[in-house]
């Protein structure tokens, strides 16, 4: 035996790292990762910024039809050209000459960038100062367009643009939509960083939503003012508590979260670190099944947690289950409970 095996990462594992794990202030990462591929196919080493302004443009004009909120900050010249452009006070001349005016200011230096620093694989090289004034598409990107998994890449990217505009729409904590990719289920999922519960509270307005008021367990009254005394708790249905024990990073899925009274939380017989019983695992299906196929904001992110099949999200939420019983056992239920309100 001569000890550890190194890890070198693949081309693959290059892209998604940018993909998913790139700081995000504005979607144009997604946008730009998406014209790469295009670009690769064609098999042209350089693209110049007009070529690249048309594909660039098209992607953040389509996303901003479905989420008009494409950056952290509120006002950006750039965007506001597209949204002139999709209800047509702007021809596709003018939008693709302030694309390449004003669209790539910081993302072709930032593409390449992940938990500030550089990668040491680049998919391509900034020549805006040759006399090409564009970029030029690597060997790396060429290889990468050659490989099985190279199909799969634009939907991935889709994935995690919804994912990002959902946060932001929503205004969550960015750790509740934040995605891993998990090799062997070829799965996009839910992570936290470090195993540490983190402050939720921006979930209760999205949650409510739903739960209009109401405990998600007992139905007695709850509220989402901050200043009241009545103010709902953010409950993991599945206790917090399991997340060392096999179920990680998974149990901080907006998937999970409900909003409780403070009393079935955390009153004299209050729920603390148990498992619910059986039906209210039902009622969480019903809730979650009624984001997704009302096209809430949130429902690409129940899907990447969940699955994409009702199917598939009801096998995920039993063995969720099953696993957090084994590991603690036994069943909680309110004292009392209200007339149902959903
Ligand atoms: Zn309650």
């Amino acid at each position: 035996m001569t000890g550890f095996n190194e890890v070198l990462p693949t081309l693959e594992n290059y892209w998604r790292s940018i993909i998913l794990f790139g700081r995000n202030v504005a979607s144009y990462k997604f946008a730009l990762g998406k014209s790469l591929i295009e670009f690769a196919s064609q098999g042209s080493e350089i693209v110049t910024l007009e070529q690249l302004a048309e594909p660039f443009s098209r992607h953040i004009c389509q996303h901003l039809q479905l989420a008009d909120k494409q950056a952290t900050s509120s006002s950006s010249r750039f965007l506001n050209a597209c949204r002139k452009y999709n209800v047509g006070d702007m021809g596709k001349e003018g939008l693709l000459d302030c694309t390449t005016k004003l669209g790539f200011n910081n993302v072709i230096d930032a593409f390449h960038v992940v938990h500030d620093s550089e990668l040491g694989v680049r998919f391509f090289t900034d020549e805006r100062n040759g006399h090409e004034k564009g970029i030029r598409l690597t060997q790396e990107l060429f290889q990468l367009s050659e490989q099985f998994q190279f199909c799969n890449l634009p939907t991935e990217i889709e994935a995690r643009w919804r994912l990002v505009e959902s946060a932001w729409e929503l205004s969550l904590p960015r750790h509740v939509l934040t995605v891993g990719y998990d090799k062997e289920s070829k799965l996009l999922f839910a992570s936290d960083r470090n195993f540490q519960r983190k402050v939720i509270t921006g979930c209760r307005d999205a949650l409510n939503g739903y739960q209009k008021g109401k405990c998600f367990y007992c139905f007695g009254d709850i509220t989402v003012e901050a200043a009241s005394a009545e103010l709902a708790d953010v409950d993991h249905f599945l206790p917090h508590s399991l997340k060392p024990f096999g179920l990680g990073d998974l149990i901080d899925g907006v998937w999970n979260l409900v909003l409780s009274c403070q009393n079935c939380n955390r009153g004299p017989k209050g729920k603390f670190a148990q498992v619910p019983e059986l039906r209210f695992l039902e009622r969480l299906h019903t809730r979650n099944s009624f984001f997704i196929e009302s096209h809430h904001p949130l429902r690409e992110t129940l899907i990447q947690q969940t699955g994409t099949s009702e199917l598939e999200r009801r096998r995920f939420l039993q063995e969720m289950y099953q696993r957090s019983k084994e590991l603690l056992v036994r069943n909680w239920q309110p004292e009392y409970e209200h007339e149902p309100a959903f």
